[in-house]
């Protein structure tokens, strides 16, 4: 059900895209992951139930505009383009944008990868946008998530596929036979997206984020899936 923005009738609506490890994933029926973990401690500062919405990438933002979420959270960078559509909360992590090839690529660096090859993204992602910008539009082949694109990859439809850093490395290790380039392709920031209507409920994510920072909350969730 659509509620007014600010009006959640004691829930916290986080939509997301669960098929981003360690970010948010499905194990044995649950969501689990580093922004799962979060979300539970803000939606518990906040006296909220947490309801996750898992529903795909592309379609998160628009739904936080309307009021139909109260928040988007999916490892989701902060970009400017988007912030005319939603208001960002503090960062909470950081991201480098990585290339995914097969064993034995001919694309060894970044630098290999051209308007020639067959690019896999997952739509709507920054991978997807700075890609495009960067190779063009023919070279970009879209899918709806990670996994699909990783799958496209491992059976030869795409040469690399350019994804987040942390995804990244749970898709190659849960993959044979890919593996990642050594260079970063872009660096990113994480952040909670809020409608802009929303001002008093980013205040209060803010204040949590702040508070579940200082107390080393945050890094102790971190460091349950990434390890230093
Ligand atoms: N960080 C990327 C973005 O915001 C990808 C996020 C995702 O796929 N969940 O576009």
């Amino acid at each position: 059900s659509v509620t007014k923005a600010g009006d959640y009738e004691g829930e916290l609506i986080m939509a997301t895209n669960a098929t981003f490890p360690p970010y948010e994933f499905v194990e044995n029926g649950e969501y689990e992951g580093i922004d799962v973990e979060i979300a539970e401690k803000i939606a518990e500062e906040l006296n909220f139930e947490l309801v996750i919405e898992d529903v795909e990438f592309g379609s998160i933002i628009a739904g936080v505009e309307s009021g139909k979420y109260s928040m988007g959270m999916a490892g989701m960078t902060v970009t400017d383009e988007r912030k005319k559509s939603v208001n960002f909360s503090d960062t909470y992590a950081v991201a480098v944008q990585s290339v995914i090839v097969p064993s034995g690529s001919d694309i060894k660096s970044i630098d290999d990868i051209s308007s020639e090859k067959k690019i896999g993204v997952q739509q709507d992602t920054t991978g997807d946008i700075y890609a495009t910008e960067d190779y063009g539009d023919d070279a970009i082949v879209r899918y709806k998530t990670g996994p699909d694109a990783v799958q496209a990859l491992a059976s030869g439809k795409v040469d690399c596929v350019i994804i987040d850093n942390e995804p990244a490395k749970a898709y190659v290790k849960a993959n044979d036979g890919l593996e990642l380039l050594d260079s970063a392709y872009a660096e990113e920031e994480y952040a909670i997206c809020v409608s802009k209507n929303d001002e008093e409920l980013l205040e209060k994510i803010n204040d949590a984020l702040a508070k579940l920072k200082a107390d080393g909350t945050i890094d102790s969730i971190v460091s349950k899936y990434i390890s230093a």
